[in-house]
């Protein structure tokens, strides 16, 4: 259909960081969580926010009348929102609902069984944070990224309608501003309609009605027979609809619709069901509503924006089916692909002579400045595409990204000027804008800074540094094996001298606000060098004296020099800085500032031997060092994008192989080198697995296997669904391996016994994520389950995790009741 309406800018992005430049959403929020301000000091900040941002973006070069400024704002979460938005709230929380007044529309979402109705705000952070022994939703990781969203529960009868019409009011807010200042006409952003379901997880009654336990084993939980959360698709839709009308009544030219569900082969529902979803929803939402006035000679009024659907963070296509051509089929006026992680389509694409197509040439996913005129000679070869439009964008929203290079004083220049954050890369899209509308010699002067920028950090020291390179290329398979397991077992037993279910930790005591403040003082430089030294040996031998007391096998000395368990490493290897305010929303209030890794990794000096060594000096218990594998540092840094990934992960094993060594030679006779994140990198397509599993795999060895035949090895996982990854558990080859298991009742001991897995295995007994102090008949029973389900010697008893965000008190009561239930079952073996 001929579209009449505004065009969508040539120039935009895909969202914009949404806490605040210097995090004042997280603050504002987390002060009224703890009621130091009211919900309504809250939305006034959070609009101020909104209307700050949005005048930024348009000083920044984004059009301020063609809805080229994303409304991505959150209080929380965009998942969460969408669930807001519906009033799709599960059962245990329907008590937070007032179905009486709705959406200021008083559009009452006439589709849902039983009746949707909207959520204070206090009610949104409810269903984020629980409440008393509700739990909250559960929270995961979106796509390859190391954001988290909330998973919606949706069962048959969950209330799906438009109750909540906070996206218009934004939208307005900022059109019409009440200050009388410049007005931005933005594109709200929303999770589209078919992603918002294949994300969500079904609800059933029965984990409804169990309220508590509800979460306790996501997998565990039956559906009701056969239903699939996509089942509800026609009621989202209709709200949907219903949201898309009210935007159109308010004005707004267009509107973003986010599918990135489409980009992935990991969510277990074939192509075919998922292009049924996507012709449904979109045939519903395009095709049935008029995005003009006057459709069907009537003069009706528009009935929707037009709507641009994104696909992040990959490629459309893949063997599983062609989701570019599928959306190019639909009526929505614009699509956006990612150009970063996806490849350029050959050949003309049916349906997008009447689209614009966003090309999204600029990585919102990662740090580094754009070579620009690449990206322009990318963009040119889209019109082989015949689109009826091309606009420049971010290949992702720019949630991902830090806001400003420019907040970076204490940052190298030459480093400085390779990277580019949000601010920086809105300036790269207009300049591509222009360079693609006007010609190259119109942005002469930016092309040519660009291509010196990438000319200077390719010839930059440090960057290829050739001792690293010949360390690398000298490799060979040896490097990467040990001695058998059964040889390895008996030299470890003989060494350590272990009890059956030997119990342990994974690393971190309490971080407690002292230590914190010894630490902050020791940065502003209050404390020095050797006051900090003291302070935290004090610290590790009143750990170790408690594992003594509390009878622990296998001691560790705490972790409390750590700031966090990859940027202590990255502050220490030469290859990566740190930044001051490099923050990017983790999950709700929570950021973290990712180390960049912008050349070769090298060890100047050991990272962790003298804790360990001095830990090890106070007991006569075997204790265990502590190191972050190469796969998690690289998942929670902004990697380099000029080598593959797979080389830069073995530089880092070479680093922390050495580290192994050095805690050897200092007497550590157990070393865990934790992988948190192997299964977070895991590829959005399948094709890919293959390929990624084997460099992981290789590099964790890689840093573990100089370790001697009578050093044990561990390894820790943070997560207990292993599916893609459960051959990868036994191809690390640790010597013991500890996951999280307590929520899923230890399931995952037969899993790994089925695949099998036969070394030491430590599934955790209790869940540190909750305060809640575990029974000894608890974890006598989970001892007991995990030992029946696998050879009882292989098992080790630890918690799910490492305890630096618990306080003493819980921690100490839980290690004694794991302690005294680990004995109890011993007794029985
Ligand atoms: N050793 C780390 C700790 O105990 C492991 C943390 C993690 O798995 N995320 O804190
Ligand atoms: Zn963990």
């Amino acid at each position: 259909m001929a579209v009449e309406s505004t065009p969508l800018s040539p120039a935009t992005i895909l969202g914009y960081p949404r806490i605040g430049r210097r995090r004042e959403l997280k603050r504002a929020v987390e002060a009224s969580w703890a009621g130091r301000t009211t919900t309504d000091e809250l939305e006034t900040t959070a609009r101020d926010l909104r209307l700050a941002t949005a005048r930024h973006l348009v000083d920044l070069g984004l059009d301020a009348e063609t809805a080229a400024v994303p409304g991505s704002f959150s209080f929380y979460d965009q998942v969460l929102d969408a669930v807001a938005l519906l009033g799709a709230v599960p059962e245990r929380f329907r008590d937070l609902v007032s179905t009486g007044s709705t959406g200021s529309t008083g559009s009452t979402g006439s589709t849902g069984s039983a009746s949707a109705g909207a959520l204070s705000l206090e009610g949104y952070f409810t269903l984020a944070r629980g409440e008393g022994d509700k739990p909250p939703l559960e929270m995961t990781k979106w796509f390859d990224t190391n954001y988290h969203y909330l998973v919606p529960e949706i069962g048959p009868d969950t209330p799906i309608g438009f109750v909540d019409d906070r996206v218009v009011r934004e939208f307005s807010e900022l059109a019409h501003p009440a200050d009388g200042g410049q007005a931005v006409v933005t594109r709200p952003v929303l999770v589209g309609p078919v992603t918002f379901l294949l994300l969500s997880k079904a609800e059933s009654s029965a984990a409804a009605l169990r309220g508590s336990h509800a979460h306790s084993s996501a997998a565990g939980d039956e559906a009701p027979d056969g239903f699939d959360p996509l089942d509800r698709l026609d009621d989202v839709v209709a709200a949907y609809a219903d949201l898309l009308r009210a935007l159109a009544a308010a004005g707004a030219p267009w509107v973003q619709l986010d599918e990135p569900a489409l980009v992935t082969d990991l969510l277990d529902v074939p192509f075919s069901d998922v292009a049924d979803a996507v012709r449904r929803a979109y045939s519903r939402l395009a095709t049935d509503l008029s995005p003009v006035p006057g459709r069907d000679s009537t003069d009706g009024p528009a009935e929707r924006p037009a709507i641009l659907v994104t696909a992040p963070y990959g490629d459309l296509r893949s063997d599983a089916g062609d989701g570019l051509a599928l959306l190019a089929g639909t009526d929505v006026e614009a699509l956006a692909i990612d150009l970063v992680k996806g490849t350029v389509p050959a050949g003309p694409v049916a349906g997008l002579e009447t689209k614009t197509l966003v090309a999204g040439v600029i990585d919102g996913h990662n740090i580094w400045r754009a070579d620009l005129d690449a990206r322009l000679t990318t963009l040119e070869g889209l019109s082989a595409l015949g689109a009826g439009a091309v606009a420049v964008g971010t290949s992702t929203s720019l949630l991902h990204v830090p806001h400003d290079v420019g907040d970076e004083p204490r940052l190298d220049p030459d480093l400085k000027s390779w990277l580019a954050f949000a601010d920086q890369k809105i300036a790269e899209v207009v300049t591509l804008a222009t360079g693609l509308a006007e010609g190259r010699t119109a942005v002469a002067a930016a092309l040519a800074g660009s291509t010196a920028a990438v000319r200077s950090r390719a010839d930059a020291p440090g960057v290829v540094v050739p001792e690293v390179r010949d360390r690398t290329a000298a490799l060979t398979p040896a490097d990467v094996e040990r001695a058998p397991y059964a040889e390895r077992a008996a030299a470890q037993q003989a060494r350590l001298d272990l009890p059956p279910l030997p119990t342990t930790t994974i690393g971190s005591f309490p971080q407690t606000a002292e230590i914190r403040r010894t630490r902050a003082s020791w940065v502003r430089g209050e404390l020095s060098d050797a006051e900090y030294t003291t302070a935290m040996r004090a610290e590790i031998a009143s750990t170790v004296a408690l594992q003594e007391e509390l009878g622990l096998d296998v001691l560790v000395h705490g972790e409390p020099e750590r700031n966090d368990m990859v940027q202590y490493f990255a502050e220490q290897l030469d290859g990566f800085v740190t930044t001051v305010h490099g923050w990017v929303q983790s999950y709700g209030s929570r950021c973290v500032r990712p180390p960049i890794l912008w050349g070769d990794v090298s060890r100047p000096a050991p990272l962790t031997v003298e804790w360990a060594a001095y830990a090890a000096s106070l007991t006569s218990k075997p204790v265990k060092g502590m190191l972050t594998g190469p796969v998690t540092i690289l998942a929670w840094s902004f990697v380099r994008d000029d080598l593959p990934l797979g080389e830069t992960a073995d530089q880092v094993a070479l680093a922390l192989r050495d580290e192994v060594t050095d805690l050897e030679e200092a007497g550590i006779g157990v070393v865990q080198v934790d992988e948190p994140a192997l299964r977070e990198l895991l590829p959005l397509r399948r094709s890919a697995h293959a390929d990624y599993l084997d460099w992981s795999v290789r590099s964790f060895r890689l840093s573990t296997a100089g370790a001697g035949t009578a050093t044990q090895v561990h390894t820790h996982l943070c997560y207990s669904e292993f599916g893609q990854v459960i051959g990868a558990i036994d191809g690390l080859d640790a010597d013991v391996t500890s996951v999280e298991a307590a929520r899923s009742r230890m399931e995952i001991v037969p899993e790994l016994a089925d695949a099998g897995y036969g070394r030491g295995i430590g599934p955790g007994v209790y869940d540190i994520h909750s305060p809640r102090v575990p029974s000894v008949a608890e974890v006598t029973e989970l001892v007991t389950l995990a030992a029946k389900s696998i050879d009882p010697r292989l098992v080790w008893v630890n918690p799910d995790c490492g305890l630096k965000t618990r306080s003493y008190a819980e921690t100490k009561e839980s290690l004694r009741n794991l302690v005294t239930a680990t004995r109890s079952v011993r007794a029985t073996l």
